[in-house]
């Protein structure tokens, strides 16, 4: 999932009002006790960034240091980019007949993937990379996919395709040329993992993002939450900043605005719909908050490919789920929030 280098640019947005973007640490008192400090490294393909409160600096970098092996770690199992990755091994089954029992980082995610693909009618899809290789190769060459190669990939997609078996915990792939790809969920549960590798060394101050998606822990100290700006739908119709308060949950951001290919005045987003296997032409800008961040990446997905009645449906039923859609049907932007979200003033 080493997602395109233009999406930093929305990470700076989003972060620039928090964080500093160093490459090194860096520390400010806070309250007596604890100290601020601040990481970052590029990991995935994108700027990861952490923040943590923690007594003194060797305390500090070596919570960081096994924060990022950890999402190093996920990297390595969980890319599509890497034909070593379990994930791309595991690609390569498809169509043998075969269950093949995956690590438990694999299963969880598959699991969550497919149980959002079942309540999303498959508008969330794992299975949906033949079509996602198609439209990366559509926007380095500014061509429309060929119908034949369209209908190809189509037909190694759907998520009913990838078959789990709970008790073995293994997956099956069941039709050939399957290719899966967690671009809409991996980073999220990355940035999750990262913050519980801090809590499990008594860090538990901490906000961990990865290109522009955040796992919060607990608020720093005498804080109600962390403060978070934000993302507009694109920089040139930016409005003033909104901010919201993030603490034991997950934000994500989902959208067209850093990746997308425009072919015959109609302008294509990386997020496809897998109901025709196209990129979206809506174009929009999701931001979700849930309980975790693996929940947040995956809905934001979702709620782009299903649209603002359903997507904001979807957010409602979903217990500690709320979320912002921005659109620009026509020449106006609009704004639409579900009820449980809220901003900070
Ligand atoms: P970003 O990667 O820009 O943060 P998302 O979290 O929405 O945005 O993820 C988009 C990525 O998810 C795509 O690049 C692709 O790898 C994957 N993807 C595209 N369409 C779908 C879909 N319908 N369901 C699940 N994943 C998808
Ligand atoms: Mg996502």
């Amino acid at each position: 999932m080493r997602l395109a280098r233009s999406i930093s640019l929305r990470a700076l947005l989003l972060l620039a009002p928090v964080l500093w973007l160093g490459s090194c640490a860096t520390r400010r008192p806070d309250s007596a006790l604890l100290e601020r400090f601040e990481f970052a490294q590029p990991q995935m393909g994108v700027p990861f960034h952490i923040v943590l409160y923690a007594a003194n600096s060797s305390e500090a970098e070596a919570a960081a240091r096994a924060a990022f092996a950890r999402i190093r770690q996920l990297n390595d199992a969980l890319s599509d980019y890497d034909a070593d990755s379990e994930l791309s091994r595991l690609s390569r089954t498809s169509g043998e007949g075969r269950a093949v029992p995956v690590s438990e980082d694999l299963w969880l995610i598959l699991h969550r993937s497919q149980a959002l693909a079942a309540r999303t009618g498959g508008a969330f899809d794992v299975t949906i990379g033949p079509c996602v290789s198609l439209w990366r190769k559509a926007r380095r060459e500014k061509k429309f996919p060929r119908s034949d190669l369209l209908a190809e990939a189509r037909a190694a997609s759907g998520w009913q395709k990838l078959r789990l078996h709970p008790r073995t915990r293994a997956a099956e792939l069941l039709v050939p040329n399957m290719k899966l790809d967690l671009g809409g969920i991996a980073k999220g549960y990355a940035v999750d993992e990262a913050l519980k590798v801090l809590s499990d060394r008594g860090l538990t101050r901490a906000l961990v993002s990865g290109g522009g998606d955040m796992a919060a822990g607990d608020p720093p100290p005498g804080k109600r939450g962390w403060r978070i700006a934000l993302a507009w739908l694109d920089a040139t119709n930016a409005l003033p900043p909104q901010f919201v308060l993030l603490a034991r949950s997950g934000l994500a951001t989902s959208g067209d605005a850093f990746q997308h290919v425009e072919i015959g005045g109609l302008r294509y987003s990386h997020i496809i719909d897998p109901r025709t296997g196209l990129g979206l032409t809506d174009h929009s800008l999701v931001t979700v908050i849930a309980r975790d961040c693996t929940t947040a990446d995956s809905l934001a997905t979702a709620v782009s490919v299903l649209g603002p009645d359903e997507g904001l449906k979807l957010l409602e039923a979903t217990p500690g789920a709320a979320g912002r859609i921005v659109r620009k049907p026509g020449l106006q932007m609009e704004t639409r929030t579900s009820p449980r979200f809220e901003l900070e003033d």
